[in-house]
């Protein structure tokens, strides 16, 4: 094994067959290993600064029934909401004044977020708070539709893939739902010229080594500019209310792989490695890490946003307390900052031979 991690430090890069051992037959001392270059890697790309990205949740209706999703249509529990546009305006003003200089809209695929409606909010969020990156993680849209969304200003798009498996993917969706759109999806905001970002969620009702296997592989041709993963967390109300909930530990052993499969990458510590492990931010950090998106929803929002249970919602989770964050992230040798943090260069020929 070790001489698998070390291949996959030199080459950034292994066969989808060599990422599933690296993961069935991982122990501590390789995590140990993986962990160590990830941060090596982490810091020689972004020094220790952790990147701050101001999070709105803007609506919590979906038309879409992910079998995971604590916000899925065919939840009747689910309270929803929507926020107005001056809500969303004044979220982020209020984010911009504390200085943050990344928002992001999210939201379930909602159809009254038009391309005209969330077209005039980028304009409005650009004109009021210059100098901040948008980003959009609102679903699956047509080609046209982000062609818009982007000539009106938004940088980046979060598209999480949620598996590279076909049929892994049909067993978490309802069959109208298809992986090929959202492969697609994630094709075309690439070409448009987004920032793109792709995800999956770790431990999933069905998931196996292989299917990991396939997303690191996917994550390595793929080349996103952000990954976001996270633990499944099982929500109630869904089909999946008693399945078993992923570990932090291999969403860190994670988080390392792919620092180190894209040493440039923008990984986020996600909110849900945060909910099942108390100082699980500080943990995703120290993998490799280095994006955390801070609540700048009204609290009555950040509730109903309910996609798994016991998500955390207050203290450093919120954008108010980015002051304790500021001292968690000085305790372990990092520094919170507000700029807009786009992706840095990265070239394998600054490398300073100490692999
Ligand atoms: S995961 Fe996203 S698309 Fe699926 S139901 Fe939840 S909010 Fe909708």
């Amino acid at each position: 094994m070790k001489k698998l991690a070390q291949k996959l430090i030199k080459n950034h890069s292994l066969s989808e067959a060599e990422y599933e051992l690296l993961i069935k037959n991982r122990t501590p001392e390789i995590a140990e290993i993986l962990q160590n270059e990830a941060v090596r890697l982490r810091k020689q790309v972004y020094g220790n600064e952790v990147f701050l990205r101001g999070l709105i949740e803007i609506s919590n209706y979906c038309k879409n029934g992910c079998y995971y999703c604590g916000i899925n249509c065919a939840n009747k529990e689910c309270n929803r909401y929507r926020l107005t546009e001056d809500e969303i305006l004044n979220c982020a003003i209020e984010g911009y004044k504390i200085g943050f200089r990344t928002i992001v809209l999210q939201g379930g695929e909602d159809n009254c977020f038009t391309d005209e409606v969330v077209c005039d909010i980028i304009r409005k969020i650009k004109k009021n708070c210059p100098e901040t990156a948008i980003t959009l993680s609102l679903g699956e849209r047509t080609k046209e539709s982000y062609q818009k969304l982007y000539e009106a200003g938004a940088d980046r798009y979060l598209l999480r893939h949620e598996t590279a498996d076909k049929t892994h993917y049909e067993r978490l969706h309802p069959e109208k739902m298809s992986f090929e759109n959202r492969m697609n999806c994630l094709k075309n905001l690439k070409e448009i010229g987004f920032a793109t970002g792709c995800g999956f969620m770790v431990g999933s009702p069905y998931q196996t080594e292989e299917n990991l296997a396939k997303d690191l592989k996917f994550i390595e041709e793929f080349q996103p500019q952000m990954c976001g993963i996270g633990p499944f967390i099982p929500q109630k109300n869904t089909i999946f209310a008693n399945e078993e909930k992923g570990t932090a530990e291999l969403t860190t052993y994670l988080l390392s792989i792919i620092r180190i499969i894209k040493p440039n990458i923008l990984l986020p510590a996600t909110t849900a490695l945060n909910t099942i492990e108390e100082d699980g931010r500080v943990m995703g950090i120290l993998a490799g890490a280095n994006v955390i998106m801070p609540n700048l929803s009204p609290k009555t929002a950040r509730e109903k946003y309910n996609l798994y249970d016991g998500k955390a919602i207050t203290g450093e989770e919120s954008a108010e307390e980015v002051k304790k964050l500021e001292k968690t992230m000085e305790k372990i040798g990092y520094k919170v900052v507000y700029k807009r943090g786009d992706m840095r260069e990265y070239r394998k020929e600054d490398e300073n031979g100490s692999i």
